[in-house]
């Protein structure tokens, strides 16, 4: 049995604990990961503390040229990192390096630290006197992360706050913890000082721990809205910055004009990719006027040919779900839906009786709010079908979801598009972009009960949330009152 350590002070630490991590495609006992108490947790943010006091001043080309070379061992370790991933996430490898790829250009976005943490500076603001300002590293970052990217999602926050000077403590997914602990190797051996990146494995107790911890000073969250909620309540009631990004509902509206077979492709790969266990999957189709039938017949068409299996097979399009509760719940979506009304299209349910956590794809048409399959996020390989009649409803839809990750709309007309960009209560909008998720340079978020902070995670907003800013104010004698010989008269 592989045992998965902490990395504590640049150095692997066994600790005490028995967390089980699952291979999701056999559904049997892979690794064994420690959990970390209060005592350890008190532990390892008073040694971040004492970190802190000298990374804070390292300087911006050190940190630069050691982003540089972790970018390098990330790629150099691409096969390691996606084996790890596969197995115990269950994502394919194509998933798995595709994750590792969106992880890698937020490095390369910390890598331009030197330009992200530039003041600013206003001369003769009045009379003789000057404003600069810079920023400053927030402190010790706890970043708590999902099951579900166990390399993008750590590498979101890790790198821009490294790049900012903090000092970061990890609490990864107790599902699949072994990538955080590579990836804290590979830090070390960039040449990021011992201490400076730590990985501690646990549950709700550890973070219960961080949350309560006044060593702590912020916190990046990624999980499920209950959580989200929980974590940043408790950690600004206990003076942290906090953002806490949660679940999602996402809609992919299709209007009459858009190209179906474009639609169908779409839909079919950000409802099913990675079992739909990503937090920008399409999860409702808004089918509005006529078009529910041609789209349903043609996203039928390629569903049948998915291939559901392991994911390190070549030939698997997703693998199972991350646990065994995980599949019984989404099986329980489907098999409920007639009761409210919904037709079951495609039912994948009855792959549950192979060995390992498969569920297949599944299709439902009807789904509405008031519906479980509907208001409900599933998080597995379950795509539902809405009909509306016209826009309106489709964007009615949509606003009055409890979540507004993310959103996209298929259409040919430019107008239409542009309009629903600017009435959607949504953070991420994609036009015939089914997963919009941003790139390094923009930042990443939703609204309503998809995001509880004000701040988006990585891009600008997150060298923003990792730094504090000081301004100074600065006036110097006058040349009136100079002590020091000018040779030229003193008075302007
Ligand atoms: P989760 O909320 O169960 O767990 C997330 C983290 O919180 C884990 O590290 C876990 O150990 C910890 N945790 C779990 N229960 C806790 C509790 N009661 N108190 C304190 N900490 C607790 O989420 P998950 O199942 O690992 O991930 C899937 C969820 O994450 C989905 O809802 C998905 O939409 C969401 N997600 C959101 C985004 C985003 O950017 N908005 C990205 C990825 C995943």
């Amino acid at each position: 049995m592989r045992s998965v350590p902490h990395f504590i002070r640049g150095e692997r630490f066994e600790g005490s604990g028995d967390l089980a991590v699952c291979n999701p495609a056999t559904g049997e006992v892979c690794a064994k990961a420690p959990i970390a108490d209060a005592d350890l947790v008190d532990d390892v943010v008073t040694a971040a503390r004492e970190t802190l006091l000298t990374w804070r001043d390292s300087t911006l080309s050190q940190r630069t040229n050691i982003l540089f070379t972790f970018r390098q061992l990330l790629v150099a370790h691409a096969t390691e990192l996606a084996a790890l991933v596969t197995e115990e996430h269950g994502k394919t490898t194509a998933d798995a390096r595709g994750e590792l790829a969106r992880g890698l250009e937020n490095v390369e976005y910390a890598c331009g630290l030197m330009e992200h943490l530039k003041g600013a500076f206003t001369s003769q603001v009045a009379d003789g006197v000057d404003v600069h300002s810079f920023r400053e590293p927030v402190g010790v970052v706890a970043a708590i992360t999902p099951f579900n990217f166990p390399v993008m999602v750590p590498l979101w926050m890790t790198a821009n706050a490294l790049a900012s000077g903090n000092v970061v403590i990890l609490k990864p997914s107790e599902r699949d913890p072994s990538a955080a602990v590579l990836l804290g190797e590979l830090l070390s051996a960039a040449g990021l000082p011992a201490g400076v990146f730590n990985v501690i494995h646990g549950n709700a107790t550890t973070v219960q721990a961080l949350l309560e911890h006044q060593g702590v000073d912020a916190v990046s969250f990624v999980g499920s809205t209950p959580v989200a909620r929980h974590v940043f309540q408790t950690g600004t009631a206990a003076g942290k910055r906090v953002q806490a990004l949660g679940g999602a509902k996402n809609h992919m509206v299709v209007l009459a004009d858009a190209d179906l077979d474009v639609a169908a492709d779409a839909a079919i790969n950000a409802g099913f990719g990675s079992a739909g266990e990503r937090c920008m999957a399409v999860s409702v189709v808004v089918a509005v006027g006529d078009v529910a039938d041609p789209l349903i017949a043609k996203i039928t068409d390629r569903l049948d040919k998915l291939v559901v299996g392991p994911g390190n097979d070549p030939a698997s399009d997703f693998g199972p779900v991350i646990t065994r509760e995980s599949r019984d719940r989404i099986i329980q979506y489907v098999t409920n839906a007639p009761a409210d009304g919904i037709e079951v299209v495609r039912d994948g349910t009855a792959m549950a009786t192979q060995p390992g956590f498969f569920v297949g794809p599944c299709l439902l048409d009807g789904v509405r709010p008031g519906t479980r399959a509907y208001d409900d996020e599933i998080f597995g390989p379950v795509l539902g079908v809405a009909r509306v009649a016209n826009y309106a409803q489709a964007v009615a839809m949509v606003n009055a979801n409890q979540y507004g990750n993310g959103v996209a709309i298929f259409t040919r007309d430019g107008n239409v598009a542009r309009q629903f960009t600017r009435e959607v209560s949504v953070g991420m909008i994609g036009i015939n972009v089914p997963i919009p998720v941003p790139v390094a340079s923009y930042s990443f978020g939703g609204w309503k009960n998809s995001l509880f902070g004000h701040s988006h995670i990585y891009g600008p907003e997150g060298f923003a949330f990792y730094t504090r800013a000081k301004v100074v104010t600065t006036r110097w004698p006058q040349p009136s009152e100079s002590q020091i010989d000018l040779g030229f008269p003193t008075t302007r």
